[in-house]
């Protein structure tokens, strides 16, 4: 069995190294930070289709199943890092019209460092050893000789561990050995880096606030030209109010704090909690997932939907790809896109169309959605899944058609200008 490196113990790392370590592999995680989960970049909210995924990894979690599908209705077994359930969902457009939108399964809201927390444990009770506060910062491709005869080229990791007192300003540098390095070390991913797997990518800038602020228990979305907006309770008396777009965060979503929550910068700052950051990686499917021994998962491999920003999900499905094909030698880019590939790619698309979109087309499709055909298909379809979602919308709302027509042939001829 061969031994293996993740660097990075993100929702991803710690999935893959949890797969690996049940299959019998070495498992060795390196995470730059003390302890998992933090700091907390995520606003932590998945459909049901978490439950899915990780009893599928063999995890129980208490959840009951109807109609093959895993429900959260018994509250009392669930775990503990899903701290909210949300049954409603409002989208408002520009001119402030909305739709409210019950979700046929009750999306998730996690304790995002508790859900890493909970994923360390399993893969650590499975045999995987974790080094806290090692960061990865490259490494050689060396000969391992065994009785004289080379037997076959490992990995040379080169680490900096900063805990240790003498050396705490700089760090200790250690090396580490292992045939297969896996890096699931986020948007940045600096193994995508060394093994010049980073390619070109691009960035949507993820800020959001958690803001004392009683609520409805309900998920608000506010799409916008070129980004979105969203308010996700943790309880009736907390929420995470979060923005992604590509330029200004902070001012966009406090110009959204004006608008829809009638709040000043002066008072969102009085009830503001804390304030997060992160990058948001755009979706593409030229980057490179599997090199030589190589493989990128999760935020590394840009494996997020394009359309929400939610990578939670996706991962966890890249992660078990991984295991699979690592542990049957099969192609890992062939197995996760199998999975995932298709949703994606249809996320980029939605995201390049909904980008190219003027207010008034938000506040178009805004009225085409709120039909209760098209209210039925929301509500019953996931937006993990969008190659579901999209034709049965354009089934029942036959306006979609045309308005997904006009908005793909302004896509179009932009990108025609553009060359
Ligand atoms: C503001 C914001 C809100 C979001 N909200 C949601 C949401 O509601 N739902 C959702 O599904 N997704 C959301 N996302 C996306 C989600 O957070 C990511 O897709 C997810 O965390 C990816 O998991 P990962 O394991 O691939 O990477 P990460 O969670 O980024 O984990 C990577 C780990 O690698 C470690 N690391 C990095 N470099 C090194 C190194 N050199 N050496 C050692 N360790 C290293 C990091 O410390 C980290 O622990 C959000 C993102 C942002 C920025």
């Amino acid at each position: 069995m061969a031994d293996i490196a993740i660097i990075g113990a993100g929702p991803a790392g710690c999935a893959c190294a949890y797969l690996l370590a049940r299959a019998g592999f070495k498992v060795d995680v390196f995470e730059e930070h003390k302890a998992v989960g933090k700091p907390v970049q995520c606003t932590g909210i998945t459909t049901a289709a978490l439950l899915d995924v990780l009893e599928g990894m063999g995890l129980s979690l208490g959840s009951q199943k109807q109609g093959g599908r895993h429900s959260t209705s018994d509250k009392t077994t669930l775990p503990r890092f899903i701290i909210n359930q949300v049954n409603y969902a409002h989208i408002y457009a520009q001119n402030k019209s909305s739709i409210t939108v019950r979700l046929g399964r009750a999306n998730l809201v996690l304790d995002r460092a508790g859900f890493d927390r909970f994923l360390k444990k399993q893969a650590a009770d499975a045999g995987a050893r974790f080094h806290m506060n090692t960061r990865f910062v490259g490494f050689r491709k060396t000969d391992h000789r065994e009785t004289g005869q080379v037997k076959t080229r490992l990995f040379e990791i080169d680490l900096i561990k900063s805990s240790t007192r003498a050396k705490k300003r700089r760090g200790e540098h250690q090396q580490h050995r292992a045939d297969i390095l896996i890096g699931a070390d986020g948007p940045s991913s600096a193994v995508a880096r060394a093994a010049g797997m980073y390619g070109s990518r691009h960035f949507m800038l993820g800020y959001q606030l958690r803001l004392r602020l009683s609520n409805d228990n309900s998920v608000k979305f506010y799409p916008f030209p070129k980004g979105y907006a969203w308010l996700v309770p943790e309880n009736t008396n907390t929420v995470r109010f979060g923005i992604a777009c590509y330029t200004k965060p902070r001012e966009q979503l406090e110009l959204i704090a004006r608008e829809q929550l009638k709040k000043s910068p002066e008072q969102l700052s009085k009830i503001t909690i804390n304030a997060q950051a992160g990058l948001i990686p755009i979706y593409n499917q030229n980057i490179r997932t599997e090199q030589c021994n190589i493989y990128l998962l999760g935020d590394a491999a840009a494996q997020v939907k394009a359309t929400t920003g939610g990578g939670i999900v996706q991962g966890l499905i890249a992660a078990k790809s991984l295991a699979e094909a690592l542990s049957k030698r099969k192609s890992y880019t062939r197995l996760w896109k199998k999975a995932i590939g298709k949703e994606l790619a249809l996320s980029l698309l939605i995201r390049n169309a909904l980008d190219s979109m003027h207010a008034g087309d938000y506040n178009r499709l805004i009225a085409l959605l709120s039909s209760k055909h098209a209210q039925a298909v929301l509500s019953k379809y996931d937006r993990d899944f969008p190659s579901q979602l999209l034709p049965r919308l354009m089934i029942t709302e036959p306006g979609m058609i045309l308005f997904s027509c006009r908005v793909g042939l302004r896509l179009v001829g932009r990108v025609v200008l553009r060359r």
